[in-house]
């Protein structure tokens, strides 16, 4: 089985492969400029990040004379990972018991996917974990989200019809009762766009306010890395909503370009927690931006 940085390069290369080679024997002029922006550009970086690393990069180019295209792509790395390193911060754990975490997302995001394997991570940090199945449309999230939970000795609160709020509301008084370090409750998917689906979130996230004093602690979104400046728009309109607290970014591993990161960074710098590399459980990895960097880079 192939390393997750390995699928984590395979994937980011697929698209960004001119970011890897541009540099190569190339000289500094303002074709190696242009190509970089559309580069950038063509990577999901958008108009403003690439704007400012281009900015940056000619600035450097000139107070540090360099004269050696290596030495530019070098300087990229440096200013791409200044760029993206306020973004990594880890999900810290123990700070509340329990410490209830609410998910988001649109639909397809990965987010079923992303709780499960958030829930073996928690596991494995020795973190008792309960489910809220607070995707009350679709009967298949619940029955997914149930499924899931049985096999890994994990409580899934669910109810056969009814309101999110109250399954979110019933899920942590029984964490309370329990005992139980972690509650994740699961949101059916929805678009910014559908104002009475980010009404109901709001309400969801109200309600465990109501059952818990000063949660939800943490607010996730999670967001397919394939969406591109979507996925910026998403990352907007649900921290407007809700206040974000972290991201999860997913199939990294596909043909995701990974340059929204360095939207993120400049116009909404909410941490990401994790990032997605693969269908399976343990493909969650914490956000590491020398790694992301190096993998976009090559
Ligand atoms: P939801 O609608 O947001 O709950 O999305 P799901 O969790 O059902 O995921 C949608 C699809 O994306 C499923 O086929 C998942 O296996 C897939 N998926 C989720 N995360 C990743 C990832 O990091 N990499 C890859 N390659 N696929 C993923």
């Amino acid at each position: 089985k192939q390393s997750w940085m390995t699928r984590l390069k395979a994937g980011l290369s697929k698209t960004s492969s001119n970011l890897t080679t541009l540099f190569v024997g190339a000289r500094i002029d303002d074709a190696l400029y242009e190509e970089l922006e559309s580069a950038l550009l063509m990577a999901d970086a958008g108009v403003d990040a690439t704007q400012f690393l281009l900015d940056g990069l000619k600035r450097k180019v000139k107070n540090e004379k360099l004269t050696d295209a290596a030495q530019v792509k070098t300087a990229l790395r440096t200013l791409l990972i200044e760029m993206l390193t306020p973004l990594q911060k880890p999900l810290v754990l123990g700070r509340h018991k329990p410490l209830i975490m609410m998910i988001a997302g649109v639909n397809g995001a990965g987010k079923t996917t992303t709780i499960g394997k958030l829930a073996k991570h928690l596991q494995a940090h020795h973190q008792s974990v309960l489910l809220a199945a607070g995707d009350t449309f679709r009967a298949a999230a619940r029955e997914q989200l149930t499924v899931w939970g049985q096999r890994n000795n994990v409580t899934v609160i669910a109810q056969e019809s009814g309101d999110p709020a109250a399954v979110a509301f019933d899920a942590v008084h029984s964490a309370q009762a329990r005992g139980t370090d972690v509650v994740m409750v699961d949101t059916a998917g929805r678009l910014p766009t559908q104002l009475h689906l980010m009404e109901e979130l709001k309400k969801i996230k109200r309600v465990i306010g109501k059952a818990s004093d000063g949660a939800p602690h943490e607010v996730l979104l999670v967001i397919d890395g394939n969406t591109g400046q979507n996925a910026l728009a998403q990352v907007k309109a649900f921290d407007e909503a809700l206040g974000l607290t972290g991201l999860v970014v997913t199939k990294l591993d596909g043909t995701a370009k990974g340059g929204v990161l360095a939207a993120i960074a400049r116009t909404r710098p909410v941490p990401v927690y994790f990032i997605g590399v693969g269908e399976q459980i343990e493909d969650l990895q914490p956000f590491d931006a020398s790694a992301f960097v190096d993998a976009i880079l090559g």
